[in-house]
């Protein structure tokens, strides 16, 4: 069965050699019980350690059914231990935290057998050594004798040819050994069992076979075997041997799942402490956690605004604007210049020459015209903008003159002018020089168009009472989210007169108090309201006499004279009060007083049917409202040099009027110059009223040309795409005149917060990774002291037949499953700390946000990555535990 030639064992230690075996030559039979009997330090244990395939032997060879051991790889000597050794120890070597079947089901578990089978033969063996009833303890919770012959069931579990024990009996009293004793005689029956001892007594009494050792080298045998007697039937043939070399000889390995379970039953019976090793491992990943659900929910609650944001905040496209766009480039170009640093030099900066250029070009380039008729007509001839939208709404200029049933003329609304007295013409001279007007003025206007798209505005707002509109007379009132209406609104509706502004300016005049004093309206009373829109042409009368049109609407009783024209005076009744839906942050009306475009149309029709209208369309050249002929282009030049000369303009004052002069539309232009005028108390008025200006003021509505083109996006990206388009569009036309300027105001801002919020949390993600390195380190160097104190299991695991790479999968598993119990805690500490977090913001912003959110493909990333460091950080340690020599691994206490 075994044959040892010549066997010698030498230790190093430090420089000296010591001979633990000096040439020891033996032989087995196939079943027999030997005794090996011998004073301490003797070599005893080296013997059975080589014998078992622990401990390398330095010279000689071992013969294992005939064939020579020394070509034997490690995975060999793993194989041998698990399939044809078992090893009983004098100190039992059982793992503590595994219970006494799993214990016996180890060695099975290495050798691949079903996990069904493997329980049956353990619970069969232990039946065997009548500890049936005992399968579900815990080693400590047996006695000595008990554990010794769990040991005993361990080893036979996997039906080896071979038992070596160890002084099984030396912890063991007199009693409980003879037990044990009893058991291995019975085994012996068809094993061949090795069993150190030094007691002679127990050797005489059991062993057919007593080998006595001293100082390395057999000094008698009591029953010597030279292979005679060995059975016909061994003598194996080649084929033969090589057959049960194979089955002999199958590899072992640990499946992942029962190195899994090992280290998780291990950190089980150390719970406090894996927690807190958890919990430690943990505070990195929480942080990125945190981290990424406050960015992300920020970048969400972004998104959504910007989503939102476009409905209310179309891509506008003025005919008139102040191109901020080409400005804020100019300025950035400008400040990414790099500057050489010498040391011991200081250079001059160009701050104020840029300053001069920045104010040059904003004067040169700011105000930019836009042919907003070309632009359009491109837009209705393709789909290439069309489909990114919800809509596009052209917006002409449309005067709308509305009066209350008292007469009270409610809009143009003039309390702005009210507001601002004396002071009106000048500020908005100012505005016009910036060419700011038109936007201010927008945000004045509460008699908007609405939109045609029905379903837009019925996802934006609820009816709150009477119906949607549906015909040119039916008007809607928009309240706000809490059922309120400005009071500059009601002005426009009639409903506060402007007496009660001059009374507060009065009263602010004079220092006193002003209290608000809150009005209420019924549905049914805002319901009620009527109004008159009289088209622009009722305001002119033909005098009979000189034929010529002069402006009625400033006279006395003009509205009753005018109020039942069949065509020109329309009803207008408020069909419905709308209210923005519940979390709908914006929405796409921008006025309070919505109609429909059917109004519009109508508008325009009765315009060209009336007659001044006629007229005027009839003859270019004459000026319905003078009888003269229209000032020519030509004189633009000549009045604007009467203008500079008259209010004594220096140079440069001159040539910026004459640039803009070159830029504004002649009506904007007299507008402008009369203002001047005023400013300057010059009672003269220019009228640089042109065919078109004239027909414009009549109400006709120039459908090809828009003053102002809003493009309501579908969504982000489509507003994108739309940005994209515009510039294939500029690049497209001929004339750089033509090109389509404008600025996206809400979308430049919010992508600029959306990209300041990315760049923290990359910054603060970086701090919070080195403390996830940190941590991880301490994962490892926990693992080293887990490794330390397992040094024992890893022996015996070593000495059952566990690889190297099996022990180092234990402990990669150990780390794998603290690591995944950090990652699992910290994204469970994030997801309870998000909800405070939340409530926090959520109080500081005074506005419901959900500010965190941790994204579950992050959180399961961040598991993952947990368990990725985790592993890393325990390669080495693992690898040390691999590597260590089982039988030193087993002598550690
Ligand atoms: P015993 O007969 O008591 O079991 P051992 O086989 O344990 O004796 O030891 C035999 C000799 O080898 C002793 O002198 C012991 O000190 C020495 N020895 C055993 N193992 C080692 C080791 N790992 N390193 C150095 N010396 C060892
Ligand atoms: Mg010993």
């Amino acid at each position: 069965m075994l044959e040892l030639r010549n066997i010698k064992k030498n230790y190093y230690v430090a420089s000296e050699t010591v001979e633990a075996l000096k040439g020891v030559s033996i032989s087995f039979r196939k079943n027999e019980f030997v005794a090996i009997l011998g004073p301490s330090g003797c070599g005893k244990t080296t013997l059975l350690n080589i014998i078992g395939g622990l401990d390398q032997y330095t010279k000689g060879d071992l013969f294992i059914k005939g064939k020579s051991t020394k070509e034997f790889k490690s995975r060999d000597w793993d194989s041998y231990r698990n399939h044809t050794i078992g090893f009983v120890f004098q100190t039992y070597n059982l793992i503590p935290h595994q219970t006494v079947l799993a214990n016996v089901e180890l060695a099975l578990t290495l050798s691949g057998v079903s996990k069904a089978e493997r329980r049956k033969r353990a619970i069969d063996a232990l039946t065997e050594v009548g500890l049936a009833d005992k399968i579900h303890n815990k080693p400590n919770q047996l006695s000595g004798g008990q554990m010794q012959r769990v040991a005993i069931a361990r080893a036979l579990v996997n039906n080896p040819d071979v038992l070596l024990a160890d002084e099984p009996t030396g912890a063991l009293d007199t009693k409980t050994s003879v037990q044990i004793m009893d058991i291995l005689k019975s085994i012996s029956k068809n094993k061949l069992i090795i069993m150190v001892t030094h007691n002679p007594q127990l050797a005489e009494e059991y062993a057919n076979r007593i080998v006595k050792l001293v100082d390395g080298v057999i000094i008698d045998d009591s029953n010597p075997y030279n292979g005679e007697d060995q059975p016909k039937g061994e003598v194996l043939t080649k084929n033969t041997k090589e057959k049960v070399n194979k089955a002999q000889f199958k590899k072992t390995s640990m499946s992942f799942w029962t190195a899994l379970s090992l280290s998780f039953k291990n950190l089980l019976t150390k719970k406090a402490r894996t927690i807190m090793v958890a919990f430690a491992g943990s505070i990195g990943i929480i942080g990125i956690a945190l981290i990424l659900s406050v960015s992300n929910g920020f970048t969400e609650y972004i998104d959504k605004v910007q989503e939102d944001t476009l409905s209310t905040y179309p891509i506008q496209i003025d005919n008139m604007t102040m191109d901020m766009g080409n400005i804020l480039a100019d300025m950035e170009a400008d400040s990414k210049e790099e500057v050489k640093v010498e040391d011991g030099i200081i250079t001059s900066d160009d701050s104020l020459l840029k300053l001069v250029e920045m104010a040059q070009k904003m004067k040169e380039q700011a105000l930019v015209a836009n042919n907003l008729k070309a632009f359009k007509e491109y837009i209705e001839s393709t789909d290439n903008i069309q489909k990114h939208t919800n809509a596009i709404q052209y917006v002409y200029d449309v005067p709308m003159n509305i009066y209350n049933n008292e007469g009270l003329k409610v809009n143009p609304n003039d309390v702005f002018q009210v507001m601002m007295g004396d002071d009106f013409e000048q500020y908005m001279g100012m505005l016009e020089m910036t060419g700011m007007s038109s936007m201010i003025l927008q945000g004045f206007n509460v008699w908007t168009e609405l939109l045609d798209n029905e379903d837009l505005i019925k996802s934006q707002y609820d009816l709150l009472d009477g119906k949607w509109p549906e015909s040119e007379n039916d008007i809607v009132i928009v309240v706000d989210e809490n059922n309120q209406i400005s009071d500059y609104v009601l002005h426009s509706l009639g409903l506060k007169d402007r007496k009660e502004i001059e009374d507060l300016l009065d009263k602010y005049a004079k220092g006193e108090e002003i209290t608000y004093n809150e009005t209420m309206y019924t549905y049914e009373q805002i319901l009620d309201l009527e109004y008159t829109l009289v088209l622009p042409y009722l305001n002119y009368e033909k005098n009979k006499e000189t034929g010529i049109w002069t402006d009625i609407s400033k006279e006395e009783g003009f509205f009753d004279k005018v109020k039942n024209d069949e065509n020109g005076a329309i009803k207008l009744n408020v069909s419905g009060i709308l209210r923005p839906k519940e979390g709908a942050s914006a929405t796409s009306i921008s006025g309070s007083i919505g109609y429909l475009s059917s109004l519009t149309m109508s508008f325009d029709e009765k315009v060209k049917k009336s007659d001044i209208y006629k007229e005027q369309l009839a003859n270019e050249k004459i000026n319905v409202f003078t009888g003269q002929e229209f000032y020519g282009v030509e004189m633009l030049d000549q009045i604007i040099e009467l203008v500079i000369l008259n209010l004594g303009y220096d140079n440069e004052k001159a040539n910026m009027l004459r640039a803009y002069a070159d830029k504004l539309p002649p009506a904007q232009l007299a507008e402008y110059i009369n203002s001047l005028f005023k400013q300057n108390g010059i009672d003269m008025a220019i009228d640089f009223s042109d065919f078109e200006t004239n027909l414009t003021k009549l109400g006709h509505i120039d459908y090809d040309n828009p003053v102002s083109i809003k493009i309501f996006a579908k969504d982000f990206e489509s507003k994108e795409a739309i940005a994209d388009e515009i510039e294939k569009y500029n690049a497209s036309v001929e004339s750089p005149d033509d090109e389509i300027s404008y600025t996206d105001m809400i979308g430049t801002l919010l992508s600029s917060v959306s990209t300041i919020i990315d760049v923290i949390s990359y910054v603060l993600i970086a701090f919070v990774s080195i403390s996830l390195v940190v941590s991880s380190i301490m994962i490892g160097v926990i693992t080293y002291i887990s490794v330390l104190e397992r040094t024992k299991e890893i022996g015996i695991l070593r000495s059952i037949g566990a690889r190297k790479s099996d022990i180092s999968r234990v402990f990669t598993a150990e780390t794998l499953v603290v690591g995944f119990a950090a990652g699992a805690m910290g994204i469970t500490i994030s997801f309870l700390l998000v909800i405070p977090i939340n409530l926090i913001i959520n109080h500081f912003a005074g506005f419901p946000i959900n500010a965190a959110r941790l994204p579950w493909g992050g959180a399961f990333i961040l598991i993952g990555i947990s368990m990725l460091l985790t592993v890393i950080a325990g390669l080495l340690p693992s690898r040390v535990a691999a590597k260590r020599d089982p039988v030193e691994a087993l002598r550690s206490e």
